[in-house]
């Protein structure tokens, strides 16, 4: 096919797609479906070969947000029945952490629900990131507290920090329907704090929101301008008690499309798999390390993800490598000094709604698959050990 042999010429020399090829991408037929993880294949493996980072989530501080995100679970008014905690203590987070890179992560996300963080909340999680740190040699740590203000980057930074996650989510077009208590502009100034101060800046989306095709280009040729190190794509689980609890509208094709639309658009870029996949993908996840070079291992913020062997056998059957810790990342031409890298899944990443309910069609759409959803009852913020 024309459109992708010049979509992986593109993508060889970093080149940006025009619009109409990334549509052309998300509007192949399945019997493409092959072809264009083909494609998409050979630009990643151009930029990072077989390897896949592994990312590991610590929910620092569970639930009761006041801010109004209608993907998540822990909004202001949410009825989902997720764990709901105040900050993990550093040594208490710190512990979470090491479940996870010992299970062979080599980033750590420590996620927080909230507008964004005080001063006082920096202060707490500077100690976290020490602790952390100081604990797991050579590991990253990306922070993902909410909306920054000023001078908040530059201390985390200081603290240990590398990366800082703030997703854009959503097309500036739509921003406005999915949440309302703050601006599209609010979040890319937060990426654009995190990069002045020197964090290698991770954004991302959230595709199933019942966008369009045009608002899914949108926002990722907004992040190829954002220029973030690392682009987590989440897939909307629609999580019972929220406001998009009915938007089941993935399949496990569209979710390789659009990966590969992601791909083509930052081909040198680290994009990460992060929620949602085993809920959409499900056994099609193994196509999509074709396209991805990073995951997370284990459970979600407020979700279950599958078990951590399940991730690494996944991982080994498919023909792929876990990167090591001394492994840079990024392509040379990307990679800051300092080890800089790339990170995290929706927002303050979306979750998982009631477990053990029954699959059901959804009229005129992919089936709902809630029981695939199960909310997260074990590691942070409980006494039981994590899935890692
Ligand atoms: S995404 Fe973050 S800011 Fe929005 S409701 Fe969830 S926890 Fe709050």
């Amino acid at each position: 096919m024309d459109l992708l042999n010049t979509l992986v010429d593109k993508g060889l020399r970093r080149e940006l797609p025009t619009r109409e090829e990334a549509l052309a991408v998300l509007a192949t037929s399945d019997d493409d479906l092959l072809d264009v993880v083909a494609a998409a294949g050979k630009v990643r493996r151009q930029w990072f070969g077989r390897r896949v980072k592994l990312n590991y989530l610590v929910n620092l501080k569970s639930g009761l947000c006041p801010e109004d995100c209608s993907y998540c679970s822990q909004r202001l008014g949410s009825k989902a029945e997720i764990l709901k905690y105040t900050w993990l203590k550093p040594d208490e987070a710190s512990q979470a952490a090491a479940a996870g890179v010992a299970g062979g992560a080599k980033r750590v996300c420590l996620v927080a629900s909230g507008r964004g963080p005080t001063d006082r909340d920096v202060d707490r999680v500077s100690k976290t990131i020490e602790a952390i740190k100081e604990q797991n040699e050579g590991v990253e740590v990306c922070a993902c507290l909410g909306l920054l203000s000023d001078g908040q980057a530059e201390r985390l930074r200081s603290a240990g920090a590398d990366a800082y996650n703030h997703n854009l989510n959503t097309s500036e077009g739509t921003y406005g329907d999915i949440t309302t208590t703050h601006t599209y502009a609010d979040r890319v100034e937060t990426v654009h704090q995190a990069q002045a101060a020197g964090l290698s800046a991770c954004s991302g989306l959230i595709a199933g929101m019942g966008e369009s095709d045009a608002d899914l280009v949108d926002v990722v040729f907004s992040l190829r301008e954002l220029d973030p190190d690392s682009v987590p794509v989440n897939f909307l689980i629609p999580f019972e008690g929220t406001p998009l609890a009915k938007e089941w509208n993935l399949t496990p094709q569209r979710c390789l499309r659009i990966l590969a639309m992601v791909r083509f658009v930052c081909p040198d870029v680290e994009v990460r798999l992060a929620g949602g996949r085993e809920v959409h993908l499900r056994s099609m996840q193994p196509l999509a390390l074709h396209l991805v070079n990073s995951i997370f291992l284990g459970d979600y913020l407020t979700s279950e993800g599958q078990a951590g062997q399940a991730d690494l056998d996944m991982i080994t059957d498919a023909g792929f490598e876990v990167e090591g810790a001394g492994t840079t990342t990024l392509p040379t031409h990307r990679a800051r000094q300092g080890g800089g890298c790339g990170s995290h899944d929706g927002g303050c990443a979306p979750c998982g709604d009631a477990p053990g309910e029954a699959a059901a069609e959804s009229p005129g759409g992919p089936a709902a698959r809630t029981d695939l959803v199960a909310v997260r009852r074990r590691g942070a913020g409980t006494d039981l050990a994590p899935n890692a």
